[in-house]
């Protein structure tokens, strides 16, 4: 039989668990409202309790602690979420199920996720890029998610604002970094409608936006992580005819520098996994605790 692992795939406002050994085989997927730290880890723990699981993998929001030698490895650093700062978050899963823990970002394990199931299965280096209520990315390098002082935070970059754009933005430290002005909040908050929601006469008017903003991401990650492909979930990513608009932007971007023509249509593409790349990565995540 094969191994049983847990993953739980810990966001901002919703928090999943699942069990299963490969993306294929996940099984009882219960998802809830991420609340305080004890009711959320509550809940984790007690839907792994009775599932015999052997290691489990936590790919959560953050910012997170990941130095395993660092006195604070497994907690979330400092956040903005009320309750959330300094919470442990490995811990008192490790101890409550007595079986090893595996942990990293939201979005570094969606990217472990993919590379070893998804999009990125065959790709030595790719960005994964989640474009949803927060914009985050993880960077695979040789099957390893890019780790350093931190980690990346590519919602927070910069960007330069579209001529036409008086929106100040939304991101509580930055105002109008990437996630402020280019998120699903930002995009709700701009036209009174989820971008899955929006009208006829909205809807060309928030994809140009996009477009504009996350072709703007695309050439940075180009000229900065060099990766063979971008794979870009999360619930904006879906809307229909962004996957292309954000292509000719980022060609429009690169002005014909370097001059690949494999940074045209296909560089960027959606999740190999749609939905799954988080909690697949968990289950890799899982897997490599257990060693
Ligand atoms: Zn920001």
């Amino acid at each position: 039989m094969p191994s049983l692992y847990g993953t739980v795939e810990m966001g901002g406002t919703k928090t999943s668990c699942a069990v299963g050994s490969t993306p294929q085989d996940l099984t009882d997927v219960l998802t809830f409202p991420t609340t305080t730290p004890g009711g959320t880890l509550a809940r984790v723990i007690g839907y792994m309790r009775d599932q015999a699981v052997e290691a489990v993998g936590i790919a959560s929001f953050g910012p997170v602690e990941l130095r395993a030698d660092h006195p604070g490895y497994g907690r979330i650093t400092i956040t903005p979420k009320a309750g959330w700062s300094r919470a442990e978050v490995v811990a008192p899963v490790r101890d409550a199920l007595a079986v090893p823990v595996g942990f990293d970002t939201d979005v570094n394990g969606a990217a472990i996720g993919e590379a070893r199931w998804g999009a990125g299965r065959d790709l030595d280096s790719f960005v994964y890029v989640t474009v949803g209520t927060g914009i985050g990315g993880g960077a695979m390098v040789g099957g390893h998610p890019i780790h350093g002082l931190g980690h990346p935070e590519m919602g927070h970059m910069s960007v330069r604002r579209h001529a036409n754009d008086p929106f100040p933005g939304i991101c509580s430290i930055h105002g109008e970094c990437l996630e402020g002005l280019a998120s699903g909040p930002a995009i709700e908050a701009r036209f009174g409608l989820p971008g899955d929601q929006l009208t006829e006469a909205d809807l060309g008017p928030a994809l140009r936006l996009e477009a504009f903003y996350l072709g703007q991401m695309m050439r940075n990650l180009v000229y900065t992580l060099a990766p063979a492909k971008v794979i870009m979930g999360g619930g904006v990513a879906s809307m229909p005819g962004l996957l292309d608009a954000v292509s000719e932007a980022l060609e429009e971007e690169l002005g014909g520098y370097p001059g690949l023509k494999e940074h045209g249509p296909g560089f960027v593409v959606l999740p190999g996994l749609g939905p799954l790349s988080g909690l697949a990565g968990g289950l890799a995540l899982a897997e490599a605790a257990r060693g």
